[in-house]
């Protein structure tokens, strides 16, 4: 099965480079915002939709008005999909996954998107990618190799807080399924570490944070203090952003490590399907919640099953995984967070909180697959209690 996959390397632009690229994320970021209250204003002052092609137009004409003349000094490739990015936020918005979209602001991350009529690509000898509107290919660093005789399909160039450029190459490539396995896990979010399986090992501790969070709020004491709009200012915010965006990376590279590996050895991984948002309203809660990226892990999970050739069950956040016995499935009417380990009254085994809870998700998870909803690769939403059955049971 081909399937997308994208590769990110950082490179240092020439000073050419540099401006070029100044100019083009200052056009897309302002694209993006003219884009975008023309959207709001078509819904709120004349009650229309306005869509992609809608904008698309308009911009045809704004670049032939005096006052936005130096928009054309850019590729117009990375403006049109500056609007098509838009759009993705407008579709995310509707589908309920996203806030309303917002305006792009200059100290956040800047990006621009070159889809493949804006960028060359010699991917035979020495792999030089030469971006639009410029004279010589960024150099990059070339940490992990691209597949032979992949053609990419789009290039995203980014520019952090931290002022850190990078490139992000799509491409398409056939990726082997790993093979059969008869392992399967539950994994459930747990407060002390960030996962637990349903085989008793645990994951990630929140914990490994604490030492650059320190960092980071003496750096954010001193950004405070200095004075506003003042070079020194200037400084320590971008010291603030850099270690910012260490423990971004950290936590990052963590989590795929975490993901690669459990759907290296487990052909079925169920999981509870935690809505973050409402529990981040949760005070505290939520500096645990976030911190541990548990979203992001399942977001990992999802497309590496994809991938690989395994199976996601998920369970909706109401199954009572914590408050059930696993071993005789006695019900408890209520267990407080703090609750950590506890007998059960009727059977008498004591257990782990979470390891008891990962242990009811796996079979949960395994008697909805059961029913031949999950047994295909990729993601099936499943309820406990009440199983859909397949279209093919049912006939
Ligand atoms: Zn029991």
């Amino acid at each position: 099965m081909k399937q997308k996959k994208a590769y990110k390397y950082r490179f240092s632009p020439s000073p050419a480079q540099k401006r070029i690229l100044a100019q083009t994320f200052g056009c897309c970021r302002y694209v993006y915002n003219w884009a975008l209250r023309q959207r709001t204003d078509a819904y709120y002052h004349h009650g229309e939709r306005l869509y992609y092609e809608g904008t698309a137009g308009r911009l045809v004409l704004l670049k032939k008005q005096e006052e936005t003349m130096w928009l054309n000094a850019v590729s117009s490739v990375p403006l049109q999909q500056a609007l098509r990015h838009l759009d993705q936020a407008f579709r995310n918005f509707f589908e309920g996954r996203a806030e309303y979209p917002t305006f792009k602001k200059k100290r956040h991350q800047q990006a621009a998107t070159y889809a493949s009529n804006a960028f060359t690509w010699d991917g035979q000898g020495c792999k030089a990618l030469t971006l639009a509107k410029m004279d010589a290919p960024l150099p990059m660093v070339w940490h992990r190799p691209l597949p032979d005789g992949c053609k990419p399909s789009s290039v995203t160039v980014t520019k952090d807080e931290a002022e850190r450029y990078f490139v992000s190459i799509l491409a398409e490539e056939e990726i082997k399924p790993l093979e059969v396995t008869p392992q399967m896990v539950g994994l459930d979010l747990g407060l002390k570490s960030m996962v637990i399986t349903s085989d008793g090992q645990t994951y990630g501790n929140p914990k490994f944070f604490a030492k650059e969070a320190k960092k980071l709020a003496k750096a954010q004491r001193r950004h405070a203090k200095k004075k506003k709009g003042s070079k020194n200012r200037a400084k320590a915010r971008l010291k603030v952003a850099r270690i910012h965006k260490k423990m971004a990376d950290r936590r990052r590279d963590y989590q795929h490590q975490l993901s690669t590996r459990i759907i290296r050895e487990n052909q079925v991984v169920c999981i509870e399907s935690l809505q973050v948002k409402n529990m981040v309203k949760n005070h505290c809660l939520a500096k645990a919640i976030s911190d541990v990226g548990w979203s992001e892990l399942v977001r990992q999970l999802e497309y590496k099953a994809a991938w690989y050739g395994r199976s996601i069950v998920k369970m909706d956040k109401w199954y009572p995984s914590s408050k059930r016995c696993f071993d005789c499935g006695h019900m408890l009417d209520s267990l407080p967070l703090d609750v950590r380990s506890w007998a059960c009254p009727a059977c008498g085994v004591v257990h782990d909180r979470d390891l008891n809870a990962a242990k009811n998700i796996l079979a949960a998870g395994l008697a909805v697959a059961a029913y031949g909803e999950a047994v295909r690769p990729g993601r099936a939403k499943a309820q406990p209690g009440k199983p859909q059955r397949s279209r093919k049971a049912s006939q």
